[in-house]
């Protein structure tokens, strides 16, 4: 398998470029796009570096999350999404979340190629990204992908998670629409419910229609929205039946998320909450800088006895804790 796309490789005896070189010869150049995702991807210095020259640029791509449990036809939708949007004109990039391993990757990139069609067309872009093992994950790289996606001229950037857990959840913390996908039949939207995605939906899409039942998950689903959402500040997330293989329905789901992107703009919404996403990125990666810098500070050094004293069952693991954060962190009364 050729995973040079996703890579990025820069072919022997060419001038390593820096990444303000980089990110000026946005939009235009996939291969700079490519390695900016990888620096990225790959956290650190050049992760900062891309950030920095990214400042000012962007803020034009509108997010949507797709989201939901695997097999519920995530991928399948998000190629017809990426078709329809194109019909429109847009100009379509497609991150694929996978925090299962950072080696799938290429290969996973291989197979939706193949299968979205889309490979020549250079109004799409796609690309999975591995997050295990880089600092903070998802949290930490999406958002800086988002934006080196926006500065290379994609209005819209589809943000699809693959795998279980609490990626599910994370990718609304990046998206401006947050779609959910369920299929029908009992019990596949109180999974959902579960796993805390009736919270974070926008819309839903009950995929898989074509096998019948549609209807009467929608129903339940609305019941249950009502029971569990408590603050909808307004919105009553809209449930669309699709069949991605079929293609139907695609049209109808892509106004409602035009239609949630109307009323956060009407509300003043959309600045408002990509300011607290914003802010609550800083804190996040206030929190990893702190941890990061703990670590150098050594707090276990010659924590030998505390470590025979828990053991020992004398002192609790909460309060050997403590102990070793008042080593590095005199100053701080512990919060409670
Ligand atoms: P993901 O894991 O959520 O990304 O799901 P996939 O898109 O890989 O789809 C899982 C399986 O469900 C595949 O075999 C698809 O062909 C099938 N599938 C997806 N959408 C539909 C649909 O609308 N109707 C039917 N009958 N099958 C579907």
């Amino acid at each position: 398998m050729d995973n040079g796309a996703s890579h990025g490789g820069e072919a022997a005896g060419t001038r390593p470029r820096s990444v303000a070189e980089l990110v000026a010869s946005l939009p235009g150049s996939a291969a700079a796009l490519g390695r900016l995702l990888t620096f990225v991807e790959q956290g650190g210095e050049r992760a900062h570096e891309v950030g920095r020259a990214l400042l000012g640029r962007g803020g034009n791509a509108y997010t949507l999350g797709i989201t939901g449990a695997p097999g519920a036809g995530k991928s399948t939708l998000t190629t017809r999404v990426v078709g329809a949007l194109r019909a429109g004109g847009h100009r379509v990039a497609v991150l694929a979340i996978d925090p299962s391993s950072p080696f799938s990757g290429g290969a996973l990139l291989g197979d939706r190629v193949r299968m979205v069609d889309h490979s020549l067309d250079d109004g799409v872009f796609i690309r999975s990204m591995a997050t295990r093992g880089s600092l903070g994950g998802l949290a930490a790289a999406a958002p800086e992908a988002v934006r080196v996606l926006d500065a290379a001229g994609f209005d819209h950037v589809l943000l699809e998670t693959v795998g279980v857990g609490q990626i599910e959840l994370e990718v609304a913390a990046v998206a401006d629409t947050t779609l959910v996908v369920v299929n029908p039949g009992w019990g596949d939207h109180v999974q959902a419910a579960k796993a805390g995605l009736l919270e974070i939906a926008d819309v839903f899409a009950v995929n898989k229609a074509d096998r019948g039942g549609g209807r009467e998950t929608r129903r339940m689903l609305r019941d249950m929205l009502r029971l569990r959402r408590t603050e909808t500040g307004g919105w009553e997330p809209p449930i669309v039946e699709t069949s991605a293989t079929e293609g139907s329905g695609i049209d109808e789901l892509l106004a409602e998320v035009d239609a949630h992107r109307q009323w956060l703009a009407a509300q003043g919404e959309l600045e408002r909450r990509r300011g607290e996403r914003l802010w609550s990125e800083v804190e996040r990666l206030f929190l990893l800088h702190v941890a990061d810098r703990s670590r150098a500070l050594a707090p276990f050094h010659g924590s030998e006895e505390l470590r025979k004293q828990v053991l020992a069952g004398e002192t609790e693991p909460w309060a050997a804790a403590e102990l070793l954060a008042e080593r590095i962190l005199p100053a701080a009364a512990p919060a409670d």
